[in-house]
């Protein structure tokens, strides 16, 4: 009898395969010759014939050539640092497909001459926060900071609170990014309470600006006191804060999450905040405030470092001009409507409980908001199967069960996701 794995059909041989012709066309030669390669050592070792390599590596092919997946975000967190922060609206992912290829970026097409670049997306940011004097875009929050410690305190001090000196996750520490760049800290007040006395015996002639830095992923409360937007702005020394999500104004169902307009109108100078938070959009890094600040922070040399890329332009106009994002539709949708969608899915299902739950904001902002909610309540052993299938559910364990929380969960992806979980009982 002969080896078996003398019978391990060639690489040259299964590439011949039209199954496998057409996914070397799609994901590329690379990609398929691994998923062949894999099968074939299964043949080798024992564990399939080798008249089903082939079957075996087609069944094997990834159904793209990024190894990133669509997973249905059912953790009730809105914003899922995990999962990718906000999930893009349609017509974001649309207008990105779109930006994929050759675009006029950079370019007149009216003269044939250049054009400035992303000038569509940031009309629309200065449309959607008319108070600034001007707005500029970067590739997260944490590079608008830099540039802004980069242009207005390098070797000089940026004055912060005590109770602003932050960590965001993930070990990011706002004060050490800030130091990076040869500004010094000047730490006033205590880690509860600041006052504006405190800010005023700092500054001097050292001082590049003063921060205030909304601190997102946590609450003080009892003894507590901190100084205001208003009262920072008389001060004789630039302002900037840092608002984190990303809300251009104020809103109804996060009172307490500061906005850019708000921030503007109080008197700072400069307004940074994240595009992929609350505001829904792709990640970058936004920047609000007068004209010649902004102008400032755009011709400093390191701005070309810190640019966002044309995909990103796209999102955050589309995001910014198109309809309500999945973000906003998740934090508005409505108790009753999720309620009968829960009562709709359990009804489908064998093991499954129309139950209340209460969803998050997540993404480190709003700790203290809670939102109410509704899901589908399954078996535990529900969690992993659910991870597993295709496509992957991430649901939250709770008490010993899996919840499944439906106000992250787009309506539309109702029926995929009655699919997955049928697929697990
Ligand atoms: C999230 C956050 C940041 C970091 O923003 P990135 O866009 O992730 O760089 C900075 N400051 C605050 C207050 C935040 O909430």
């Amino acid at each position: 009898m002969t080896d078996p794995r003398r019978r391990v059909p060639r690489t040259d041989a299964l590439l011949a395969d039209p199954r496998l012709a057409e996914a070397a066309r799609v994901l590329g030669r690379t990609l398929v010759k691994t998923v062949i390669a894999d099968a074939q050592q299964r043949a080798r070792a024992g564990d399939i014939t080798p008249e089903h390599v082939a079957d075996h590596a087609v069944a094997a092919l990834p159904s793209a050539a990024a190894s990133l997946r669509p997973v249905i975000n059912a953790t009730g967190v809105v914003v899922h640092t995990n999962l990718g922060r906000a999930p893009l609206s349609r017509a974001a992912v649309d207008a990105v497909v779109t930006a994929g290829g050759a675009t006029d970026v950079e370019f007149d097409l009216a003269t044939g001459l250049r054009a400035r670049r992303g000038r569509g997306a940031l009309a629309a940011l200065a449309r959607a926060v008319p108070t600034a004097g001007g707005v500029h875009v970067v590739n997260n929050n944490a590079a608008a900071l830099l540039l802004a410690a980069m242009t207005l305190a390098s070797g000089r001090e940026i004055v912060i609170s005590r109770g602003e000196l932050i960590e965001i996750g993930d070990g990011f520490r706002i004060p050490e990014l800030l130091e990076s760049t040869g500004a010094r800290i000047r730490e006033v007040g205590t880690t509860n309470r600041t006052h504006l006395r405190d800010y005023a015996d700092a500054i001097g002639p050292d001082t590049g600006f003063v921060l205030k830095v909304h601190p997102s992923n946590y609450h003080v409360t009892g003894f507590t006191k901190a100084v205001s937007i208003t009262e920072l702005a008389r001060l004789d020394a630039p302002l900037v804060v840092d608002i984190g999500s990303g809300l251009l104004t104020p809103h109804p169902v996060l009172p307490d999450e500061p906005d850019a307009t708000t921030a503007l109108r109080a008197g700072a100078d400069l307004v940074t905040a994240s595009g992929d938070k609350l505001l829904g959009g792709p990640q970058a890094g936004l920047l609000f405030g007068t004209a010649d600040l902004i102008e400032r922070l755009r011709r400093h040399p390191a701005a070309r470092a810190l640019r966002v890329d044309k995909l990103t332009l796209a999102a955050l106009e589309a995001t910014l001009v198109g309809p309500p994002t999945p973000v906003e539709r998740a934090l508005t949708a409505d108790l009753a409507d999720l309620r009968e969608r829960a009562q709709r899915l359990a009804t489908q299902l064998p093991d499954a409980q129309a139950v209340d739950c209460v969803a998050a904001v997540g993404g480190g902002g709003a700790p203290e908001v809670t939102l109410p909610s509704a899901g589908v309540s399954l078996p535990e052993s529900f969690a992993a199967a659910l991870r597993a299938g295709t496509p992957p559910v991430v649901g939250r364990v709770e008490s010993g069960r899996c919840v499944l929380d439906l106000r992250t969960v787009d309506p539309e992806e109702d029926a995929r996701l009655l699919e997955a979980i049928s697929r697990c009982t």
